[in-house]
Formats: structure tokens, C-alpha cells, sequence
């Protein structure tokens, strides 16, 4: 049997629920199947912040940086539950690559772009407060500032964001793949392997949310589809069961001069990422012998004693970013999000590529706007700025 419905989303990370909700939202009906869980993906392998990129100045991305903080402080205020402000403390030491003034200047233009919004206070230790940091390393220590950014659980989050759609008419088919999507001059057939059928989904549009897989998505579309040159990039993160830090730090590593979170996770220290060119297929991710290494010993080198007396556990995991094919190292490439149409008049597929968890919600907006036309007229049922998000029960798949 054929169904109809306004959207189709394929992929249930942050981004195929967020448009999921923006699209209910406007008042149109949503069908999101995903192939395995929500969150399945990236979602659940981020760095688990609500941050502008403080890093993401250096490469004079000012855009991004502005419309994440923007998002960062929408999300305080609608999901007081599942994102919170935390202090991260940068430490900063006499063979660092930065010098402390250009982290001051670095800190004022953030707090400038937060538009000096929750959040955007920062200050520089004071010689006792150092005191106060169990375990640094002391030695060759300049100085620590203090700012804040804010963190999440992503699976939660992007489940919460799912609960709202639903809420607001959307379904949701899990262990359901998009095997194919066929476009006709103004619609889209889609076929949907889920609970061991093969089902026809007729929808006006569709959005190709599946993260890491887009381009295999993109290889089931007929008559075929324009590729967007992109490039996976592996960041992996390594748990530690033991609380080696009590709170949390962005660190630069004085090798390469990269940013290193270290942060207070589930009552042990979460640390990430590294950025490794990937070429498989994105199911078989997993992190390297050699990241483990890389972040082991960031850690070793700022948190000798408690890593010298480390007992527990390392775990680890990995997620791959969308990024703009380049020569560049991943680090100075674009976060911008990129969306990809089949065509510019009337696109009936639009492909997501990159973005931040943290900024899902603009990114819906923005998909909803380039598509909007071509979705019937309805009555716009709420506004996702002021909508509230709240930690989901179980999900019914519909
Ligand atoms: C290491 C790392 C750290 C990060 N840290 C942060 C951070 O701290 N803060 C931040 O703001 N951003 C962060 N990001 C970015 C952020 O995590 C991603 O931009 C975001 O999670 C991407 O979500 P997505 O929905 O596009 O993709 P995904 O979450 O990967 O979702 C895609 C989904 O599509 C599904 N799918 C694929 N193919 C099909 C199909 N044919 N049919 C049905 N379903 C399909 C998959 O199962 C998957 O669930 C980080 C990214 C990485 C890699």
C-alpha cells in the first residue's frame, strides 16, 4: 500500500529530527524512518557540547560561531533539563602556541558574538584559585582562563527533539532503511525496508538527513543525483572510568597546537577528539589504536599524578564529521552546513551535509525555508524557539 505525506526524513540523528520538527511544527505531515535507533550515528558520538567553537574564530568563522552561541542560548532557555552552562577552564603554559592575550582577545569577541548573553562572562584565574585545580600540571602554568560553554547528553537530545515532533503530529518508523528514493517530476517514491516489508512512501519532498551516509543515499536516487564533493573525518573520544578530572578543560596540545576537551562524564573523564581522514564504510567506524595513544597522552602530559595513579578503564568511541573536500587540514575547514539540492527550481530532495549538534534547530529552519514552497499550504502549529524540550519516555514507533 502507498502512503502519502508532505516530508519524508531519512536518518534520525539531530538533524532529521530537528527538521522532522520544524516541518510538524509548520503544521506538515512528517514521516522520519531511520534504519537503526535514534541517534544511532554522530549523534551519539559528539563531544556532547552546546558551544559557539571558540576554536572556530581562529579560522575566522564568525557566521557559524555567532548562530551556534545564538542556538546555545535558545536551548538554555527551552531545555533547562538536558543542556546546562558549565565553566571550562583553558589552561595556558610557557611552551603553548597561543599567547595569553590572544585567548583574552579570543574570549571578549566570543562573549561579544553571544552578544554578552548567559554565558558569555570569562575571567583569568587568580594565583590561589590555581590551588583549586586538582591534578594540573603546575609546572610552566602562565595562567587559566575561565569561561563557559554548555553541555548536553546527545542521545537525549536528540530523542527530546523526536518527542516534540511527535507531539506535534510527526511519526517515527525505526529500523526502517530508505532502500531508494525515486524522483517523479514533482514528488518522490520512496521505498522503505521496515519490519521485514518493503514499503512505498509518496512524499512532495524529501530530506536526505543520514549524516555520514548521505553520499550512499545519494547513490540509491534515481534518475541520479549531482554528489557533493565531501570528505569523512574521524573524531574519536576516549572514557576513562576514573574521575581524573573533576571539572572541565579545554586543552591545547603543545605538539600540534589542537584543542583537546577533557570533561567530567557519568562519574568518569570523557576526552576528545582527534580528526583522521576516513575512507570506509561508515558503519565499521571505530576509534584507532593511535587516537587512544594521542589522547591518553594529552592526558598523561596535563594530569600526570592522577594518570600516573589511572586504575580503571579506557573505553572509546568514534563519529564521522561531513566536511568540504579539501587539501586543508580538517581543523581550518568550514562548519558551515551544507545543503544540497536535486535541482534549484523546486528541489524534491534536499541533502544535509556537516553542521553542528548544536545548531540543529537553524539548520531545520533553514531547510524548511528552501523547501517550503513546495510543500502544501497548512497551519503552522507551534514555534520551535519557545518550544520546550524535556527528557522523552519511550518513543512508539507509529
Ligand atoms: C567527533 C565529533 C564530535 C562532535 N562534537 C560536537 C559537539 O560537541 N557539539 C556540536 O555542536 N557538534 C559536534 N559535532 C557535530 C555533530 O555531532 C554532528 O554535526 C551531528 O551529530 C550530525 O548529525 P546528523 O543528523 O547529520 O547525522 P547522524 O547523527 O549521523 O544521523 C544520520 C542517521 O541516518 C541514519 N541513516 C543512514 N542511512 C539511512 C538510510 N538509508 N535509511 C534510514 N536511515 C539512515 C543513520 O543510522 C543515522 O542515525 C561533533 C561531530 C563529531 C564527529
Amino acid at each position: 500500500m502507498t502512503e502519502r505525506v508532505d516530508l519524508l526524513v531519512v536518518g534520525g540523528g539531530i538533524h532529521g529530527v530537528g527538521v522532522a520538527q520544524a516541518a510538524a511544527a509548520a503544521g506538515h505531515s512528517v514521516l522520519l524512518v531511520e534504519k537503526t535507533a535514534l541517534a544511532a550515528g554522530t549523534s551519539s558520538r559528539s563531544s556532547k557540547l552546546i558551544h559557539g567553537g571558540l576554536r572556530y574564530l581562529e579560522t575566522y568563522q564568525f557566521g557559524v560561531v555567532r548562530e551556534c552561541l545564538r542556538e546555545r542560548s535558545i536551548l538554555l532557555r527551552i531545555a533547562p533539563d538536558l543542556v546546562r552552562l558549565e565553566p571550562i577552564h583553558l589552561p595556558m603554559y610557557r611552551d603553548g602556541k597561543r599567547r595569553p592575550w590572544v585567548i583574552f582577545a579570543g574570549l571578549s569577541l566570543y562573549a561579544l558574538l553571544a552578544r554578552f548573553g548567559p554565558g558569555s562572562a570569562f575571567s583569568r584565574l587568580k594565583p590561589a584559585e590555581l590551588d583549586r585545580l586538582p591534578g594540573l600540571k603546575r609546572e610552566g602554568l602562565r595562567c587559566v582562563f575561565r569561561f563557559h560553554d554548555a553541555r548536553t547528553d546527545d542521545l537525549l537530545l536528540t530523542r527530546a527533539v523526536m518527542s516534540s515532533a511527535m507531539d506535534l503530529g510527526a511519526r517515527l518508523w525505526q529500523k526502517a532503511e530508505c532502500l531508494g528514493l525515486r524522483l517523479t517530476q514533482d514528488e518522490v517514491v520512496a521505498s522503505i525496508g521496515h519490519r521485514g516489508e518493503q514499503r512505498e512512501i509518496v512524499a512532495r519532498v524529501a530530506i536526505n538527513a543520514a549524516g555520514p551516509w548521505a553520499a550512499q543515499m545519494l547513490d540509491r536516487v534515481t534518475p541520479t543525483v549531482g554528489r557533493p564533493a565531501i570528505e569523512l573525518i574521524q573524531g574519536a573520544h576516549i572514557v576513562l572510568t576514573d574521575p581524573v578530572v573533576d571539572r572541565c578543560y579545554y586543552l591545547e596540545n603543545p605538539r600540534d597546537g589542537r584543542g583537546v576537551f577533557a570533561l567530567p562524564w557519568h562519574g568518569g573523564t570523557l576526552v576528545g577528539t582527534t580528526e583522521t581522514r576516513f575512507h570506509g564504510h561508515p558503519d565499521k567506524v571505530s576509534p584507532r589504536k593511535s587516537e587512544v595513544r594521542y589522547l591518553r597522552r594529552v592526558m598523561t602530559h596535563f594530569f600526570p599524578e592522577p594518570m600516573r595513579s589511572f586504575s580503571g578503564t579506557t573505553g572509546s568511541f568514534a563519529g564521522l564529521r561531513v566536511l568540504p573536500a579539501s587539501g586543508e587540514h580538517a581543523f581550518r575547514r568550514s562548519r558551515e552546513t551544507m545543503l544540497a539540492v536535486d535541482r534549484e527550481t523546486g528541489p524534491r530532495l534536499l541533502t544535509i551535509l556537516g553542521g553542528k549538534l548544536t545548531a540543529y534547530r537553524a539548520t531545520a529552519l533553514k531547510v524548511m525555508e528552501r523547501i517550503g514552497h513546495r510543500l502544501p499550504d497548512r497551519r503552522a502549529r507551534a514555534d520551535t524557539s519557545v518550544l520546550p524540550l524535556k527528557p522523552p519516555e519511550n518513543l512508539p514507533d507509529a
